[in-house]
């Protein structure tokens, strides 16, 4: 068996330009070349998963099938590579002290003094070791987060370099740098590149590789320039320029020969490529046909446009991975539920969208907003798609204007209500007593059984499913009953039959509302679209149809 690889993912200069998509890319480009490849995320945080992160501080909280709360690139890593990567391929500072710091309390060490620049060294790539067996990998490709200069990544770059040190001929570093186009100068500048490959190189670290991200593709000149003074090949600096669709990248990394490169240098066979599918896949996402408006009504809106494609990205490339496989252009709006609850009169302006979603989310702020909108989508029937709490307000929607329980709600907002249709799971009670908060919602892959001839059975094509969860609170068992007699469906339960997992009205009644309380956006791929956005995007396009 062939020696296991390693590529190291470093940022420069500034963070937020890429480093997970191009990590994301570079597997993609392997993977498409033969090789099992195995990404990994390293946070600098001490938070011991991203579960307890604030989404406008951090972005999404991406889950896996193991429940583990990760970061938002782990979802890219899952969308690009077609595969559920494991909870080993993610760790952060907090995780790794956490342990080892346990295990000294223990004596796990024999009375030795432990030391950051060992022991903590010594079990990153333990935990590194560890992903490769999971994963049965060729390649590990590690994206350190932050940027290169940062006091917090440096003991991950330490491993690093300890690691090539063991393995001189196969690691590789790949540093992704920003070059800058000043408005008033209207040129290129490579200078805060030189920069950060010099600050990694008093890391002991040297890159084998440079991605020059900017708004244009970089020159020859340019290439010259950061490899003469950087001393790497300018063949090994890549372009890359902004692009429409992330979904492109691996293609115009292959323009630039980037996979051929990165296998030269690792000393690994190359094999012919296939991204055929995928090439189909990148057109697919951009052409579009017939423009269909989706209207997400959420709360963390006011805080800047610039946050929203983080918060709810992979919302946003679930519905973009549905638009192209339902042949549409997706024209997304953020609606904010705050002003339906100042104005109901704005409500109307939902008239003009062919499909509403209300996604995931937690506490009081936006809720009779999202309620109003979701009784707006049920009665003038435009479809509508709820997550998690999307489905969990679908349901007290419901209960309230139809199934005539008023005041109904969740007990997550309102303990005293008289009618808790959706109420706190019993196990979940003991851990809020004790403010037990990290990694402990219902979280993860679970069965759920769906109901033959539902909506959504006939979207999955199948009665059992495995859909990822993050959750507190559920529909309450004893409100099923009337829920039920009033026309509600619940379609889709757990295997014993105790919680709801989707619930939706029928074909005769509204063309599509449904509500899952699982997250289907982090399962939707580009090349296997989820069929629950699926058939919700159709429902849209039928609508757009119409109009
Ligand atoms: N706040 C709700 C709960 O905890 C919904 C959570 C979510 O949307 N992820 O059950």
């Amino acid at each position: 068996m062939a020696r296991h690889k390693y590529i190291f993912v470093l940022g420069g200069v500034m963070s937020g330009v890429g480093k997970g998509v191009t990590t994301s890319a570079i597997g993609k480009i392997l993977k498409a070349r033969g090789f099992n490849v195995s990404p990994l995320k390293i946070d600098p945080y001490l938070n011991v998963d991203a579960g307890t992160m604030n989404p406008i501080e951090h972005g999404e909280v991406f889950v896996l099938d193991s429940g583990l709360e990760c970061d938002q690139d782990m979802g890219n890593y899952e969308r690009f590579l077609d595969q559920s990567i494991p909870p080993e391929n993610y760790m952060t500072n907090g995780m790794v002290f956490k342990y080892v710091i346990d295990k000294e309390r223990a004596l796990g060490y024999g009375g030795k003094c432990v030391e950051p620049t060992y022991h903590i060294t010594e079990e990153i790539l333990r935990r590194i070791n560890l992903s490769i067996h999971k994963s049965d990998a060729d390649i590990s490709i590690i994206e350190i987060g932050g940027t290169v200069g940062e006091y917090q990544n440096a003991i991950f770059i330490e491993a690093a370099r300890v690691l090539k040190l063991k393995h001189p001929n196969d690691v590789l570093f790949v540093l992704v740098s920003y070059l800058p186009v000043p408005d008033k100068i209207g040129e290129m500048k490579t200078k805060p590149t030189q920069a950060a490959v010099r600050t990694l190189n008093s890391y002991g670290v040297h890159p084998d590789i440079v991605i020059a991200r900017s708004n244009r593709p970089l020159d020859n000149r340019r290439k010259e320039k950061i490899g003469f003074s950087s001393n790497i090949n300018p063949k090994h600096i890549i372009s890359a320029p902004d692009v429409d669709s992330i979904y492109d990248i691996p293609l115009n990394f292959e323009k630039d020969g980037l996979s051929s490169t990165i296998l030269r240098l690792l000393k690994l066979r190359p094999k012919q490529t296939d991204l055929e599918d995928w090439r189909k896949m990148a057109a697919r996402v951009k052409d579009g046909g017939p423009v269909v408006k989706i209207g997400i009504v959420g709360k963390y809106f006011k805080t800047g446009d610039f946050v929203l494609s983080d918060v709810y990205i992979s919302v946003i490339e679930s519905l973009k991975h549905a638009a192209g496989a339902a042949g549409v252009k997706l024209n997304l709006e953020w609606l904010d539920a705050g002003d339906y609850e100042k104005d109901k009169s704005k409500l109307k302006e939902l008239s003009a969208y062919d499909g509403i979603l209300v996604p995931g989310g937690f506490g009081e702020r936006g809720v009779e907003g999202k309620i109003a909108a979701i009784e707006y989508a049920r009665e003038k029937e435009i479809p509508y798609f709820g997550l998690c709490y999307g489905m969990q307000l679908a349901v007290i929607e419901y209960a309230r204007h139809v199934a005539n329980l008023k005041g109904a709600h969740t007990t997550e907002v309102n303990k005293q209500t008289k009618y808790p249709v959706i109420d706190i799971m019993p196990e979940q009670v003991e851990k809020m007593s004790k403010a037990d908060y990290g990694g402990t919602m219902r979280l993860g892959a679970y069965p759920a059984k769906l109901k033959g001839e539902s909506i959504a059975a006939r979207a999955y094509g199948a009665t059992t499913i495995s859909e990822r969860h993050r959750h507190r609170y559920e529909v309450n068992p004893e409100y099923i009953d009337i829920l039920e007699k009033n026309g509600l469906v619940f379609s889709g339960r757990s295997p014993d039959g105790v919680l709801m997992e989707i619930a939706e009205l029928p074909r005769s009644r509204h063309p599509f509302f449904l509500g899952t309380q699982f997250h289907p956006e982090f399962k939707s791929t580009p090349l296997h679209p989820h069929p629950l956005f699926f058939a919700f995007m159709k429902a849209a396009k039928a609508r757009a149809g119409r109009k």
